[in-house]
């Protein structure tokens, strides 16, 4: 009964880690493109190569190579990237 209760409390801290995960697959970053001043320092700062800088100079994410981890919002001067 004791290992029973270790192994529910196991598969649902794996439930919630999992949840978690697909949740920040499924929320890309979004960039407000009328903040965006077009620095850059987000596409340095990007892991998967998913926010490239547009013809018009304005960062735009590739949405099936982004991961969601947001290291790119940390990097941005203007406030542009939310999930
Ligand atoms: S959220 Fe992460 S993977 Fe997506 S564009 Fe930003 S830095 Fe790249
Ligand atoms: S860091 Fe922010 S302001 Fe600079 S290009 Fe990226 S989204 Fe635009």
């Amino acid at each position: 009964m004791k290992h029973m209760k270790l192994f529910v409390l196991l598969a649902v801290i794996c439930l919630l880690v999992g949840s978690a995960f697909a949740v920040s697959k499924l929320m890309p970053a979004t960039v407000d493109q009328d903040k965006c001043i077009g620095c850059g320092k987000c596409t340095e700062q990007c892991p998967t190569g998913a926010i490239t800088l547009n013809d018009d100079g304005v960062a735009t994410v590739d949405k099936d190579k982004c991961t969601g981890c947001l290291k790119c919002a940390s990097a941005c001067p203007a406030e542009a990237i939310s999930a």
